[in-house]
């Protein structure tokens, strides 16, 4: 099937992008395509209008500060996945941008189009989530920014109100010093073209590398697809905060994850089996976490 008849605008900078949202009825964002593409050749979505990102420079690019890492919303999973800077302040972003699907995919998909997307399945949610990012939303109106663990309200439905764009993502670095922390995107799929069943993505700050039992001072552990929205589990965060890793720790954090999670069956993989693997998967992840935040590579 070929998508409805619409009426395509190639904007040059956020401020026309969203002058348009306002001015026209039933328009639409196109970022890469990966995803609004398949949606509308299937007639799901019907907009009059696409207001095409592309040709909107400013939203491209990765800016390293002192405390913080800004990625502009229509940067590529690509980019994303071979930025240097990146792999050494958060290679959590490079590594859960290098998991989805194939170069194809990569090269065309972005940041704002999987966060606009809001699967709770997507690679980014649960990523920005466990690192506490920031979104910053424009529309006619001006800008406001909204935490990452307020954005995802329910399934594919966010805070983003009618008119706004995301404009750009920031994630605090100020928390995770490379020399003691390890951080690891760890999924489960079945196929490389196929979202996956489960994954988890953790981080781990410790007190001291170079000690007998370094303890960890700071623990993150975000799932996706593993409830109607990206998840969070502080519990079992708090359950390993403040003692070296141990292998009962990572038992009891497996049991609150599984306890926590509120996933949906799928055609290969039940509610029940998607539940144990979401434990066993942060388990896994946060053991990794540690052990890089404990040797030398983060
Ligand atoms: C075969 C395949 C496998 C995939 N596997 C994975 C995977 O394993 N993990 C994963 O995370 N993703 C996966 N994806 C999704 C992929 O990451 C998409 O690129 C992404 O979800 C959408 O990004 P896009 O730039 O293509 O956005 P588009 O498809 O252009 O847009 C998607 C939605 O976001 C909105 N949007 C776009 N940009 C903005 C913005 N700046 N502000 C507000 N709204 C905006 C659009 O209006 C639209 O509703 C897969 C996609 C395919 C085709």
């Amino acid at each position: 099937m070929k998508p409805a008849p619409f009426t395509y605008h190639r904007p040059e900078t956020a401020q026309e992008a969203v002058e348009l949202l306002a001015e026209l009825e039933d328009a639409e964002l196109l970022a890469g395509n990966q995803s609004l593409g398949i949606v509308m050749a299937n007639r799901l979505a019907t907009p009059d209008h696409l207001v095409d990102l592309g040709g909107v420079d400013e939203l491209v690019g990765i800016d390293v500060t002192d405390d913080a890492v800004e990625l502009g919303a229509m940067t590529t999973h690509r980019t994303i996945e071979r930025s240097e800077r990146l792999a050494t302040t958060l290679p959590m972003l490079p590594a859960a941008a290098e998991q989805i699907a194939g170069p194809s995919v990569r090269n065309q998909g972005t940041i704002g189009g999987s966060i606009g997307e809001a699967d709770p399945a997507g690679n980014y949610p649960a990523a920005l989530l466990a690192l506490e990012g920031t979104l910053t939303l424009r529309s006619v109106e001006g800008i406001r920014t909204v935490p990452v663990s307020d954005y995802f309200i329910a399934y594919m439905f966010t805070d983003l109100r009618e008119g706004e764009l995301i404009e750009r993502v920031s994630v605090p670095t100020e928390p995770f010093p490379t020399d003691r922390t390890g951080m690891t995107f760890l999924e489960l799929k079945r196929a490389s073209q196929t979202f996956p069943t489960v994954s988890a993505a953790t981080a781990v700050r410790v007190d001291d590398p170079s000690a007998d039992e370094p303890v960890v001072e700071d623990a993150r552990i975000a799932l996706a697809n593993a409830s109607d929205v990206p998840l969070r589990v502080e519990d079992a965060e708090s359950t390993v905060e403040g003692e070296p890793l141990s292998s009962e720790l990572l038992t009891e954090v497996a049991a609150t994850v599984t306890d926590a999670v509120d996933p949906e069956g799928e055609m290969h993989a039940d509610r029940e089996y998607k539940e144990e693997v979401a434990g066993e998967y942060a388990k896994r992840s946060l053991e990794t976490s540690y052990e890089r935040a404990t040797t030398d590579q983060c």
